[in-house]
């Protein structure tokens, strides 16, 4: 049965795409423009940033992806396989693009970088961490990134109000901090003569009390630490401490009782007035001040420099990732590579980089001062976010580009802007982001160790912070068993991993 329905999807998936992949065959001219197939999804209007790119890079892409492909890279992987293959390759798999590319499907880039894309060139020499990242390990690069921007997502979320009502300032230590919380619980800072605030929530269902890690500087999983040595963070003293600690907090009520289980939890605690603190994102979690205005008066939820933790360091432990999986790349039966790869490059000129980001120019953005400015019906649609807007005109659609912060700057609430600023400028964040990468073998064997390591964790985590186990007496037994699930093996793995980022 399985594998009729396997042959039957497979059949589908033929007939979908043999409409419109050109297998380099239909790549020609159209007038005067070469017209190059593109195995993609296609924006839902008719004029794009892709049909505006058209004269001024000579190109037109023709998208070839059904739109009723549900299965992105079966119909893809069938597409190599059959070969079959579009002109450009969109996929948001660097590790699928290196064995492609590997197998030959995909055409080398290095050469050709260098010689048609002066643009991009000059932006790897500049941000050697993407030339890093995107180069597989026979040192060919196969795929054109998109490349995220930004420096923070995460932070601090405290209710100013409650403190303004208590006479409290932001905590600025983890004892401080302590004291904040027990004051949030103890003294009716919502006013209805009821104990029932609860200071500490979390993110929702599944992340736990993970998003406090930072307090502690520690994590669920392997960490990089300066001094160049990989290490399994829950086998650390920190993570322990914040085992024992966070414990502590949960039996005096001062995180949510429900908190490995609770979903939408910003709309309930703030939107029933309850809750005083969450780590959470910025972009999203600043506009619960505005959304519940009017069902909970004076409503301030506010960014919070993060409390110094428990080595008196203030930190945020994520840095927002430049991605870098996405992007897209010339298949082999691709006739134009040159062709291609400069109108690649045309994406990373200035005017291309524009476009990707913001759009059209008079229908999605106008020029103001000399900085393309969101209109209305991106950064006001009642009908879908500003990137699904944005979306519709192919623009933010996760292609070979380097995204512009400040586009994301127009749409989101000033109060997350502030804070993400804050942020950084402060330099709670790390300074970079340690992006290693896998060999095929390390890849399979970390996602095997990763596996079956976070079930058990996961597990242990719910029990000590419950109550349900005693953390001191079980700690032994606890490293012994992390040990015996592989947690040596997935440290051999990273630290071969960062000795590599470490030495290219
Ligand atoms: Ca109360």
């Amino acid at each position: 049965m399985k594998k009729l329905i396997a042959t039957l999807l497979s059949i589908t998936l033929i007939a979908s795409l043999i409409t419109g992949c050109g297998n380099g065959e239909k790549s020609g001219s159209n007038g005067d423009l070469l017209e190059l197939t593109y195995f993609g999804m296609k924006p839902t209007t008719e004029k794009t940033i892709f049909t505006e790119a058209e004269a001024k890079t000579g190109v037109s892409v023709d998208f070839v992806l059904s739109e009723n492909t549900t299965d992105y890279a079966q119909a893809l992987a069938l597409s190599i396989a059959s070969k079959d293959m579009a002109d450009i390759i969109k996929h948001s798999s660097r590790a699928d693009f290196i064995k492609f590319g590997m197998q030959g499907a995909l055409v080398p880039l290095n050469d050709l970088i260098e010689k048609h894309a002066p643009n991009y060139k000059k932006f790897l020499d500049e941000n050697p961490d993407v030339k890093k990242y995107t180069t597989a390990s026979d040192g060919n690069i196969y795929y054109i990134p998109f490349v995220q921007d930004g420096e923070t997502s995460t932070g601090w979320f405290i209710r100013q109000d409650w403190l303004d009502k208590l006479g409290l300032p932001q905590p600025k230590t983890i004892e401080e901090f302590y004291n904040t919380m027990v004051a949030f619980r103890d003294n009716d800072p919502n006013g209805n003569g009821q104990k029932d605030e609860v200071p500490m929530f979390g993110m929702g269902a599944g992340e736990g009390v993970s998003s406090f890690y930072g307090l502690f500087n520690t994590s669920n999983t392997v960490m990089y630490q300066e001094d160049g040595k990989a290490v399994y963070a829950p086998m650390e003293e920190n993570f322990k401490t914040a085992m024992l600690t966070l414990r502590k907090w949960y039996e005096e009520k001062l995180i949510d009782g429900e908190i490995f289980t609770r979903k939408q939890t910003r709309e309930y605690f703030i939107g029933n007035d309850l809750g005083g603190v969450v780590h959470h994102w910025f972009g999203s979690t600043a506009s619960y001040t505005k959304r519940f205005a009017d069902s909970v008066p004076g409503l301030n939820f506010v960014p919070m420099a993060p409390p110094a933790g428990i080595d008196g360091v203030q930190r945020e432990l994520e840095r927002r990732d430049k991605g870098m999986n996405e992007g897209w790349a010339i298949s082999s039966m691709n006739k134009h590579p040159e062709e291609t790869m400069k109108y690649f490059d045309f994406w990373w000129s200035e005017e291309g980089r524009r476009m990707a980001n913001f759009g059209i120019e008079g229908e999605t953005y106008d020029m103001v001062d000399g900085k393309p400015q969101l209109k209305e019906i991106i950064t006001n649609n009642k009908e879908k976010t500003a990137v699904a807007a944005l979306n519709d005109y192919g623009a933010q659609l996760n292609f070979g580009f380097w995204q512009d912060f400040s586009y994301e700057e127009q749409w989101a609430d000033p109060i997350a802007v502030e804070g993400m600023r804050m942020y950084v400028e402060n330099k709670y964040v790390p300074e970079k982001l340690v992006k290693v990468t896998y060999l095929e073998n390390e890849e399979s064997e970390r996602t095997k160790l990763n596996g079956q390591l976070n079930t058990y964790l996961n597990e242990m985590i719910q029990k000590w912070i419950l109550g349900q186990e005693d953390i001191e007496s079980g700690y032994d037994a606890f490293i012994k068993q992390l040990k015996n699930l592989g947690a040596d093996e997935l440290v051999k793995i990273e630290q071969a991993a960062y000795d590599r980022y470490l030495a290219e």
